[in-house]
């Protein structure tokens, strides 16, 4: 049985390397965006999205559901509540931070939550991302012509 707080360390643990929600969303944009240069996890752009598009001037970040509270799967914790609250706090105002700065720079930023990423849902959200994707090229292709 896993206390809280083992828990946390197990999902950092997961976190620090390329997981398999991580590694979904990649392959959804590079089959979407063939020979688009896409950086992965750049220190060079603030908050170090999983994702970069340069040309796109796009971020993409995949949000795992229990840190960055998703409405859906987005638990508390009910132990170590002095330890666990203020810490998913902190990553909410992290993440709306983080997303205003990049908005600043030009920088569009998506967020696609982890339960969009796995075996379950992740053809739906191929289509979805792929389609999404498709019209921002238009619309950079359209204010570049
Ligand atoms: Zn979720």
């Amino acid at each position: 049985m896993f206390t809280d707080r083992d828990r946390g360390e197990l999902m950092s643990r997961i976190r620090s390397s390329g997981t398999a929600p991580e590694l979904a969303l990649e392959r959804i944009v590079r089959a979407s965006l063939p020979r688009w240069k896409i950086e992965c996890n750049s220190r060079a752009i603030l908050g170090t999205p999983d994702i970069y598009v340069p040309s796109l001037k796009l971020a993409i970040f995949a949000q795992g559901c229990f840190w960055h509270s998703c409405p859906v799967h987005g638990t508390r914790p009910s132990s170590n509540t002095d330890y666990w609250w203020p810490k998913l706090e902190a990553n909410l105002r992290r993440d709306d931070r983080t997303q205003r700065a990049l908005r600043r720079q030009g920088i569009s930023v998506w967020f696609i939550w982890e339960h969009d990423l796995r075996a379950k849902t992740i053809a739906t959200t191929h289509v979805k991302l792929a389609k999404r994707l498709e019209r921002r090229v238009g619309v950079v292709r359209e204010r570049a012509s």
